[in-house]
């Protein structure tokens, strides 16, 4: 292989999954419709596209490698509700492609370095995404199911996520299902929006951005932290005491029902 592939590979967090039986096993588990739009983000050479466009109504799969369009291009050919965009999910506008779509579903093996940014695209978003079923290394599946009880892997991709989903590991899949074998093992994780999740508004925005600073400066107090991410002292301290929260607490002492009742009495 030439230099320039091998550095683009590792580059674009390439790691296929071409187990047939193992991806219709994890499509089996998000309870797709008939008229259900997808997103897939990272569609690689194409083995879960292929499965995921004979289960739903309409199918849209990004890749940003050209190496693997001809792939995408050639199922194109063949699946009618599927289309292929080559491009970047992180610079691409999301928002206004899917402006008029009530519902959406994001079903992917998503390129790992870029986990956490594309989770903080979607949920931040103001589209309806009904479910977000990735792909992820186990230790980020970890961080997104932990509670406060798991104090090194709680934080903010749990309260980012927990706001308007619920959580669940569906199955852990082994670094052997990947080619070329990663170093660690994945999970394939489900969020599904909760019933009463209204569209991401202001006060959402808040919680978030409170959310974010809390968790900036670990090893600080929240108000520390807090205060190190320009919130001021004053008034954290002031919604601290009227919250019974102790002065001293540290960011993963806070349950996601006290962020959200701060991020209300910050504004
Ligand atoms: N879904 C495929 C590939 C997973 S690997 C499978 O399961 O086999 C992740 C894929 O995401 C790779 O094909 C990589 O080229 C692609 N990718 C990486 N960064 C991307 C980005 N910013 N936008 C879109 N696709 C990206």
């Amino acid at each position: 292989m030439k230099y320039s592939n091998r550095s683009k590979k590792s580059t674009y967090g390439q790691n296929f999954l071409f187990n047939k039986e193992l991806l219709t096993a994890l499509l089996d588990s998000c309870h797709l419709q008939p008229n259900d739009n997808v997103l897939e983000i990272g569609a690689g050479a194409g083995t879960l596209t292929e499965i995921l466009a004979q289960r739903v109504g309409k199918l849209l799969a990004l890749e940003i490698d050209d190496s693997l369009m001809p792939y995408l291009r050639a199922l194109e050919q063949k699946l009618p509700n599927l289309r292929c965009l080559h491009c970047d999910f992180m610079t691409w506008d999301f928002e206004e492609y899917f402006r008029d779509t009530p519902s959406v579903k994001v079903i992917a093996n998503i390129p790992y370095y870029i986990t956490t940014p594309i989770y903080h695209r979607l949920i931040f978003s103001s589209l309806p995404i009904e479910e977000l079923s990735c792909m992820v290394q186990l230790e980020v599946a970890k961080k997104i199911i932990a509670t406060p009880e798991q104090k090194n892997e709680y934080g903010t991709l749990a309260l980012i996520c927990r706001h308007k989903y619920n959580a669940e590991i569906v199955r852990v899949v082994v670094k052997e299902n990947f080619s070329p074998v990663p170093k660690v093992d994945s999970a394939f994780v489900r969020l599904t929006r909760k019933p009463e999740a209204s569209p991401v508004d202001a006060a959402d925005t808040a919680y978030y951005r409170l959310v974010k600073a809390s968790f900036l400066h670990r090893r600080k107090t929240l108000l520390n932290s807090l205060k190190a991410s320009g919130y001021e002292g004053g008034l954290v301290a002031e919604a601290l005491r009227c919250l019974e929260i102790q002065e001293n607490a540290r960011p993963e002492n806070l349950r996601y029902e006290d962020y959200v009742k701060l991020a209300e009495s910050l504004g």
